[in-house]
C-alpha cells in the first residue's frame, strides 16, 4: 500500500565526486567517487517537526538538499505527496543559516517578498500578521543593517511563512545566532509551529536543540551516513530542559553517536589511599545524576585536574574530568619540587614515578654571569624523601590522569568547554562542551576549574589580577649533548641567572640524553633585540659563562615554544557551585618550579572543601569559600618568596646556602608555603638579603650590585 506520509525517502544513496581520491567507482564509470548516504529510508507525517542531527559533515544538509530537490541523489527517490521531487518547489521554502534577507529591502518588504504577485490588499494582511507573529511589530519600516542578527533570521522565518508554504526546510537556522538568541528562537519557532503545523524538517548539529524542537529526531551516523536510529521525543512543550525524560532522550542521542566516553571503573583501591577524612558512599545526591552529567565536573586533564580526579574517585564522588587535548600532549613545567612527592604519595602515585623510572631530583643548583661559583642546594635533609622528579611533561599528565580513571574518573577528551553556565541564582550549573561538531550542555553539582592558563571560568567572571614587575616571557626547547656539570648534581635543575635584568634560564634533565632548556625575561628584551627567536635564545646562553659552556655542543631537538609566564590570581578561588584550581586560579613565576606543586595541592585542598560541602549538601559560596581560605595564605607566601627572589637575584641562592636556617628556607622554597612557620621563615630570609644591603664592603653586597644589561 503507498504512503500516506507528507515526505517519503526510499533507499537513497549519494555519492559525491572527488578526483583527488581513490573510491568506489559508481556504475563501474571508474570515475573515483566518495560515498556520502547509504541506504536512507525515512517518512515524515504531514505536520511533524523532524530534526535531523548528526556529527559534522556526515551529510545531513546534502539529505536535506535532496529532499529539498536541489541536487540529486545517487540512486533511489524523494516523494513528497505521492509525487517524486525532481527540482525545488516554490511551494517549499528552504532557510539557511546564513543570512538570506535582502538588505535593500525593509522589514516589510522581505517578508512580503515572497507574495508580489498578490494584490496590496490580499499581501499586506499576510504581512502584518507574519510581522506579529515573529514579534517585529514596530520594526516593519526598518532595514536589515538596523536590526539584530536574531531579528534577521526571524524576518527569514516570516518571508518562509508568509509565502505560505507545505513544507520548511530548515539547515542550521539558528547555528550563527549568540546563545541567548538561540534559545529564544527555539521556543518561537516551536510556538510558530504549534500555530501553523507545517510539516518542518530542520537540520542540527545540536543535539539539545533537537531534543527541544523535534518530535522526532533522526540520528546520522559518521560519513557515509547512514539513519543510526529515529527517537520519538513525546513530551509535553515547551519542554523542561531539567526533567529526567529530556536528559534521558539527549544521552541516548549521545550515546547513539558514540559521544559518551564514559569509564567508570570500581573504586576499589580506594583502600590503598587515604582521603580527605569522608567515608566512601556517604555521598549520595538527592538527585541521581545522569550518565552524561556528573556531581562533579572538572575542566581540564592537566595535574591539577587529574589530582582531584584522584581524590574524588577514591572517595566515590561521581565526576567528570574534561579535557580540549587528546593525552599525552605535551606541556612545559618539567620540574617537580619537593613538596609535590607529599601529594603523590597520598594518591599512590610515587610507585608509578618509580617504575616509570624518571629522573630523581637531588636538589637545585645555582649559576651566575658574574662568577663561575655553583651553588647546590640539595634535598638530603629536607624531609623523609630523599628526592623529588624530572619529568617529560606528555608521559607524566597521562599517567596522572590514567590513574585518575582507574580510580573511577569518566572522562572526555578532545571536548572543549566553551563555557560555564550558570542558573538566574548565579550558582554554575554545568558546563557547554563542543565535540567535533556537536555541543553538549552538561549539568553537574560543582563546577571546577583547572583549565591552566586558558582560567576559561576565571576569565568569563572577570576575575583575574595581573601582577606587574615578573618576567613575561619564556623561550624553550630540548636539547641532546647538553653538558651537565659535575656528575653529583647531573640531575639537578640548573639555574642559571643571566646578565639581564629579570633574566635566567633553566636546565632540565628529562632522561639521559635529553634536557630541557628554557629562558625566561622581559618580553621587551625579546622585542628590543629585533631578532628571530633562535639567534634571541643562542644570545640569552652567552649571557651567562656556565650556561654557554654547556650549550657548546648542545643539538637541538624539537622546535622552540614560547609560553607566557606573567603573574596573575583570580580574586576569588570559589564560589556558588565552583571552584579554580592550579593555574587556573593563579600563575606563579616559574623559578622555584612551583606550578606543578601549587597545582596538585590546590587539588587536595579542593577535594576537601568538595567532600565537606556535598556531606553538609551545601555548595554555596559560602561554603565552598573555605577552599580560598585554606589555599589563599600559602600562595600568597610563595608569591612574596618570587618577589624576593627578583629582588636579590644575584645573591639569593647564596645567602640561604649559607644561612644556619638553610633546610626551612629551603622547604620554603621547595613548597612548604602552607607550614604555619611558613611566613616567619618567609621574613627571615628577607631579613637576612636585607642585611647585605647594610655590609657595603661584603663580597655578597658586591655581587648584589653586578652590573646587568
Ligand atoms: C615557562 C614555564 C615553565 C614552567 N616550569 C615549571 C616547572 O619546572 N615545574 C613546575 O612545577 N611548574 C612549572 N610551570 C608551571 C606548570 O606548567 C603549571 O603550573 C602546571 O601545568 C599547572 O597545572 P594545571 O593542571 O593547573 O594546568 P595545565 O597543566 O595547563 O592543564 C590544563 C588542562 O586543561 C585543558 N584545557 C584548557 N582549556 C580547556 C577547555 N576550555 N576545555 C577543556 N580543557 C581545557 C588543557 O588542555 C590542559 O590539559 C612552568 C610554567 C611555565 C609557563
Amino acid at each position: 500500500m503507498p504512503s500516506t506520509s507528507k515526505i517519503v525517502v526510499q533507499d537513497l544513496w549519494k555519492d559525491f565526486g572527488d578526483p583527488r581520491k581513490s573510491g568506489r567507482s559508481v556504475g563501474g564509470s571508474g570515475k573515483a567517487t566518495v560515498p556520502v548516504l547509504e541506504n536512507i529510508n525515512l517518512e515524515v507525517p504531514e505536520g511533524e517537526l523532524v530534526c535531523i542531527v548528526g556529527p559534522s559533515g556526515c551529510g545531513k544538509s546534502t539529505l536535506l538538499n535532496i529532499i529539498a530537490g536541489f541536487i540529486k541523489a545517487t540512486s533511489g527517490q524523494v516523494l513528497i505527496d505521492g509525487a517524486q521531487v525532481t527540482s525545488p518547489d516554490m511551494k517549499r521554502v528552504f532557510i539557511f543559516q546564513e543570512n538570506g534577507v535582502f538588505p535593500w529591502l525593509t522589514i516589510e518588504e522581505n517578508v512580503g517578498f515572497g507574495l508580489l504577485d498578490k494584490p496590496p490588499k490580499v499581501r499586506q494582511p499576510v504581512v502584518t500578521h507574519y510581522i506579529e507573529m515573529v514579534g517585529l511589530t514596530g520594526f516593519e519600516k526598518a532595514y536589515p543593517r538596523e536590526i539584530s542578527g536574531g531579528m534577521k533570521q526571524r524576518v527569514e522565518i516570516a518571508r518562509a511563512l508568509a509565502a505560505n508554504p507545505d513544507i520548511l526546510y530548515m539547515d542550521e537556522p539558528f547555528g550563527a545566532l549568540d546563545f541567548l538568541t538561540r534559545l529564544r528562537m527555539r521556543a518561537e519557532l516551536v510556538q510558530i509551529w504549534q500555530r501553523e503545523k507545517k510539516t518542518i524538517l530542520f537540520v542540527t548539529h545540536d543535539v539539545e536543540e533537537s531534543v527541544q524542537l523535534a518530535d522526532r529526531v533522526v540520528v546520522m551516523s559518521q560519513r557515509p551516513a547512514t539513519i543510526a536510529t529515529v527517537i520519538d521525543v513525546n513530551l509535553p512543550r515547551p519542554r523542561d530542559l531539567d526533567s529526567p525524560e529530556y536528559l534521558s532522550i539527549r544521552d541516548e542521542i549521545f550515546e547513539v553517536m558514540g559521544l559518551d566516553y564514559s569509564g567508570q571503573s570500581s573504586s576499589s583501591s580506594s583502600a590503598k589511599t587515604p582521603t580527605p577524612a569522608v567515608a566512601v558512599g556517604l555521598l549520595s545526591s538527592p538527585t541521581q545524576p545522569k550518565r552524561l552529567d556528573a556531581e562533579v565536573i572538572i575542566i581540564g586533564g592537566g595535574p591539577a585536574g587529574a589530582v582531584l580526579g584522584n581524590y574524588l574517585g577514591c572517595a566515590g564522588i561521581d565526576h567528570f574530568i574534561i579535557d580540549k587535548t587528546h593525552h599525552p600532549r605535551s606541556h612545559v613545567g618539567e620540574s617537580l619540587s619537593y613538596s609535590a612527592n607529599r601529594i603523590l604519595k597520598e594518591i599512590d602515585f610515587l610507585p608509578v614515578m618509580e617504575r616509570e623510572r624518571f629522573i630523581a631530583k637531588g636538589g637545585v643548583s645555582w649559576t651566575s654571569w658574574y662568577d663561575e661559583e655553583q651553588t647546590d642546594l640539595e634535598f638530603r635533609g629536607l624531609g623523609d624523601f630523599g628526592h623529588a622528579y624530572q619529568v617529560d611533561r606528555a608521559r607524566f599528565d597521562d599517567l596522572l590522569l590514567k590513574h585518575a580513571y582507574e580510580h573511577g574518573a569518566r572522562m572526555f577528551s578532545g571536548a572543549l568547554v566553551e563555557r560555564i553556565n550558570f542558573n538566574r541564582q548565579g550558582k554554575a550549573t554545568g558546563v557547554t562542551v563542543k565535540i567535533g561538531g556537536a555541543r553538549i550542555a552538561l549539568k553537574s553539582r560543582i563546577v571546577v576549574d583547572a583549565s591552566g592558563q586558558d582560567a576559561i571560568l576565571g576569565r568569563q567572571l572577570k576575575l583575574e589580577k595581573r601582577r606587574a614587575n615578573f618576567p613575561e616571557l619564556a623561550l624553550h626547547s630540548w636539547f641532546s649533548g647538553v653538558d651537565r656539570g659535575k656528575s653529583s648534581t647531573a640531575h639537578f635543575t640548573h639555574i642559571h641567572l643571566l646578565r639581564i635584568g629579570r633574566g635566567w634560564a633553566w636546565q632540565i634533565p628529562i632522561n639521559d640524553e635529553v634536557t630541557s632548556v628554557g629562558v625566561v625575561t622581559d618580553r621587551e628584551h625579546f622585542v628590543k633585540s629585533g631578532e628571530n627567536v633562535n639567534q634571541f635564545f643562542k644570545w640569552t646562553m652567552e649571557l651567562n659563562p656556565t650556561l654557554a659552556e654547556r650549550m657548546k655542543n648542545a643539538t637541538q631537538l624539537r622546535e622552540f615554544r614560547m609560553d607566557g609566564t606573567s603573574n596573575y590570581i583570580m580574586d576569588s578561588f570559589a564560589g556558588n557551585g565552583w571552584l579554580l584550581l592550579g593555574d587556573a586560579a593563579f600563575f606563579l613565576d616559574p623559578v622555584f618550579s612551583s606550578g606543578i606543586s601549587a597545582a596538585i595541592h590546590s587539588a587536595k585542598f579542593a577535594a576537601e572543601a568538595i567532600f565537606q560541602a556535598l556531606v553538609a549538601n551545601d555548595i554555596s559560596e559560602q561554603s565552598l569559600s573555605r577552599y580560598d581560605e585554606m589555599l589563599r595564605p600559602g600562595i600568597m607566601v610563595w608569591h612574596d618568596l618570587v618577589r624576593l627572589f627578583y629582588e636579590f637575584a644575584p645573591i639569593f641562592s647564596r645567602v640561604i646556602a649559607d644561612s644556619e636556617h638553610r633546610v626551612s628556607m629551603q622547604r620554603l622554597c621547595e613548597g612548604d608555603i602552607f607550614d604555619p612557620a611558613a611566613q616567619h621563615t618567609l621574613t627571615i630570609l628577607q631579613d637576612a638579603l636585607q642585611a647585605i644591603r647594610t655590609v657595603p664592603d661584603s663580597p655578597l653586597h658586591k655581587s648584589l650590585r653586578a652590573a646587568v644589561i
